[in-house]
């Protein structure tokens, strides 16, 4: 029987990214993601993770490039995050991270796991998962509300 395993995003999933989204809503994804490293920790999701990683495997999928590896592993650790495995971004891959990720369920199944759900923040993300038979949950990063509202 396949060994059942959790999927996780990165970037806004675990982590809370937003002090650097403008860069990348100008096309500075160098300067992106060498900022990568101050990114704070998405609490209620790294719970999440914490808690289930008792009981399942979790692989964090993320579009971010292998360049950024050993960031990742550095902030993972710093936080006592540890996934079984980390998939990411080869290098001079741009395809969309939907495309990417695509990939990367196939590449979890081909290792006799069964992924059975999936955490991301991307819409285009989450869609790609349903339609490969994940049950997936969508996060959103909490910003405290607006007050007027
Ligand atoms: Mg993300």
């Amino acid at each position: 029987m396949k060994e059942k395993v959790i999927i996780f995003d990165l970037e806004d999933t675990l982590t809370n990214a937003t002090h650097r989204i403008n860069l990348a809503r100008k096309g500075q994804w160098d300067e992106f993601h060498e900022l990568f490293i101050l990114d704070k920790p998405n609490i209620p999701v790294a719970m999440v993770f914490a808690a289930l990683v008792r009981f399942f495997p979790i692989i964090i999928c993320t579009g971010k490039p292998e360049t950024g590896r050993e960031d990742v592993v550095e902030w993972l650790n710093g936080y006592h995050l540890r996934p079984h495995l980390l998939l990411m971004r080869l290098k001079e891959d741009d395809r969309p991270a939907i495309e990417v990720k695509a990939d990367m369920i196939r590449e979890v199944r081909s290792r006799d796991m069964d992924p059975f759900i999936a955490f991301d923040d991307d819409e285009l993300c989450c869609s790609m998962y349903r339609a490969n038979g994940l049950t997936t949950l969508q996060i959103g990063i909490e910003t405290g509300g607006n007050q007027n509202d």
